[in-house]
């Protein structure tokens, strides 16, 4: 073999034994991850056939896309595969915060409140929320109110803030199920189920939103089979199998959709137009892979979390807690060390792997932030990929690949990263 990573034999042999050890022991919990993606597959492709998803189905359309029958099916086949009333598929969400914007907007009025139960929303939510007065036609500044009940330091949700803070204005209940790029638990669809009893037992009328990003086909069941109203998600994440292009979904009650298709082209119009271009096939045919990517993804995040547990860094999830989504977080408590390992995620990709990302400035984030994406599909999220801002304690963020073997390779070479700048030191494995 004259493979680049074999430039150091020895070190990339310990390195492979190391993690065939993290794969021994984690194999119970790879064989839960498969069973799961089964269950979907079949799930999927049960509604694939209930809807009778034919060849003619992928051609597209285009100018106002009317009578687009291969989009209307889609429709169907998400509802049918999420078991919700109605869904929205489009490549016309530009990205999750478009498509959780939509759905926002489609059900709050001014007056209204959203209450976002699991605390602080992914960052990019915030200008969505935005304030009165801002000037950008934000929720709040069209006079929608908001509120938010931060976690409990333990991770669980604060229940006595809740109970109190719902009041006559609140229309919707805001809940993340991702940890996104925070410490802090995820949520299981089942944790979901009881806060959606809670909540409607407060409020018989809420309606509960659930950004689902990163969350779909890591269990047997999504959020909208256990009583959530409205849910949305981002096509260049799980549900886009990798090769969808562009877009978002959103699923949940027929009356809920409905007014959020009005927002994404206009009132009365909703989702009769639109043309899909030559989307279509790809969208289908990354919902068809997606159980199986994902469960590549999650293989991949129980193997770095088992691997550098060992190596004494804190994870979470750890390897063998239940996941709800694809991110695993590792703690590594230096900078030098996040940069390097960032730094090797990159080097392992198959587009841009000779690229080597740096910490820069994003627009809207506090501290400089590093990514490494060596994706497809640009920003594409269900492609290994790790994000990290440059604050302490220094955690890495990582998630993704499309195949086991890429994830494995991509954690390997952060890790030979590591050990060749002197950061870690792992013992020689000798035959
Ligand atoms: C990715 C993500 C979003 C936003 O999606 P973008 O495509 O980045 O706009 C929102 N919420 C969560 C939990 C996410 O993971």
């Amino acid at each position: 073999m004259n493979n680049e990573h074999q430039v150091n034999n020895q070190l990339w042999e310990t390195l492979e034994r190391l993690a065939e050890g993290a794969e021994d022991k984690a194999n119970e919990a790879f064989r839960k991850v498969e069973r799961i993606a089964e269950r979907n597959q079949w799930k999927v492709i049960e509604a694939f056939k209930r809807h009778q998803v034919s060849d003619y189905h992928f051609a597209g359309s285009t100018g106002y896309g009317y009578n687009d029958r291969g989009r209307e099916v889609l429709d169907l086949v998400y509802a049918d595969v999420f078991g919700a009333e109605a869904a929205l598929v489009r490549p016309h969400f530009a990205s999750g915060t478009h498509t959780i914007s939509c759905a926002l907007f489609g059900v709050l009025r001014p007056g209204d409140e959203l209450l976002y139960v699991t605390g602080k929303p992914y960052d990019t939510l915030h200008k969505v929320i935005g304030k009165l007065g801002d000037g950008m036609g934000s929720l709040q500044d069209w006079g929608v109110k908001y509120s938010e009940v931060a976690l409990l330091p333990e991770g669980g949700l604060d229940w006595d803030r809740i109970e109190g803070a719902i009041n006559e204005s609140t229309k919707v209940i805001g809940v993340q199920r991702s940890r996104g790029y925070d410490w802090r638990a995820s949520f299981t669809v089942s944790e979901i189920a009881d806060i959606v009893k809670r909540v409607k037992s407060i409020k018989a009328d809420v309606i509960v939103f659930v950004d689902n990003c990163y969350g779909e086909f890591t269990e047997l069941i999504e959020p909208t089979q256990v009583g959530v109203d409205l849910m949305a998600g981002s096509l260049i994440k799980n549900p886009g199998g990798g090769i969808a292009e562009t877009g978002g979904y959103i699923a949940g009650t027929h009356v809920a959709v409905e007014a959020a298709s009005y927002r994404l082209t206009a009132p009365g119009i909703g989702g009769e137009v639109g043309a899909m271009l030559g989307t279509t096939r790809s969208i289908y045919q990354g919902l068809f892979l997606a159980p199986h990517l994902v469960s590549q993804a999650v293989k991949g995040s129980i193997l770095a979390a088992a691997l550098f547990e060992e190596l004494g860094f804190e994870t979470k999830p750890k390897w063998q807690e239940t996941r709800t989504d694809l991110i695993q977080a590792v703690r590594f408590g230096q900078a030098d060390h996040l940069i390097a390992f960032v730094q090797g995620i990159q080097q392992a990709a198959a587009v841009d792997a000779h690229v080597v990302p740096e910490p820069w400035d994003m627009p809207g984030y506090e501290n400089a932030v590093i990514m490494a994406a060596g994706t497809f599909i640009q920003g594409g999220s269900l492609e290994l990929s790790a994000d990290a801002p440059i604050r302490e304690p220094y955690i890495a963020y990582m998630q993704g690949g499309l195949t086991y073997a890429h994830a494995k390779y991509g954690v390997l070479t952060a890790l030979k990263r590591l050990v060749e700048s002197g950061l870690i030191v792992i013992k020689p494995y000798t035959t």
